[in-house]
């Protein structure tokens, strides 16, 4: 089993996205269609294509819908991966007087951990990606880390490499 750890902000939507001429075609009825840029989804798609990999959600979105409804809304924006689950989320659960930041990275290693028999012999063999436009990841991630610019998104660069990753 094959996983990409996705994150929405920054992936699949981006400056130059919210910027252009095109997300303000939209017409307000499809709210749902401004918030990710069609040709990022189309990047993701051909990676899933391509590596037949399984999609984790890692963004924070997650904290915002239960996962069905996440799932609903990024298939109504033409994603076509299957999206097979949500990372765990420590950082809003934490019982501190100041919320306390978790980074990522330990929310995508528990969720290797948990399905550590389904990845691969050893998790060190576990065939997975991380696309994120930040950098809380683990050190032990570094070589499963793609940093996504959130100026442009994912790139096709960054799907090569994440390709090369996956094969
Ligand atoms: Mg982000």
């Amino acid at each position: 089993m094959k996983i990409i750890f996705l994150d929405i902000d920054g992936v699949l939507n981006h400056t130059l996205w919210f910027q252009s001429e095109e997300r303000k075609l939209i017409s307000p009825e499809n709210s749902r269609a401004i918030w990710f840029d069609p040709k990022s989804v189309a990047l993701l798609n051909e990676l899933t294509d391509a590596t037949k990999a399984y999609i984790v959600i890692s963004s924070s979105w997650r904290e915002g819908y239960p996962l069905e409804e996440l799932v609903a809304i990024l298939e109504s924006q033409g994603v076509t991966g299957e999206i097979i689950d949500q990372t765990p989320s420590f950082t809003f659960k934490q019982i501190t007087p100041v919320p306390y930041l978790v980074p990522r990275g330990c929310e995508i290693q528990a969720w290797l951990e948990q399905h550590r028999e389904e990845l691969a012999d050893r998790l060190a063999n576990a065939k997975y990606v991380i696309l994120d436009d930040q950098s809380d990841m683990l050190l032990c991630q570094q070589r499963n880390f793609l940093k996504v610019d959130p100026w442009c998104g994912l790139t096709p660069t960054i799907i090569e490499k994440a390709k090369t990753l996956l094969w």
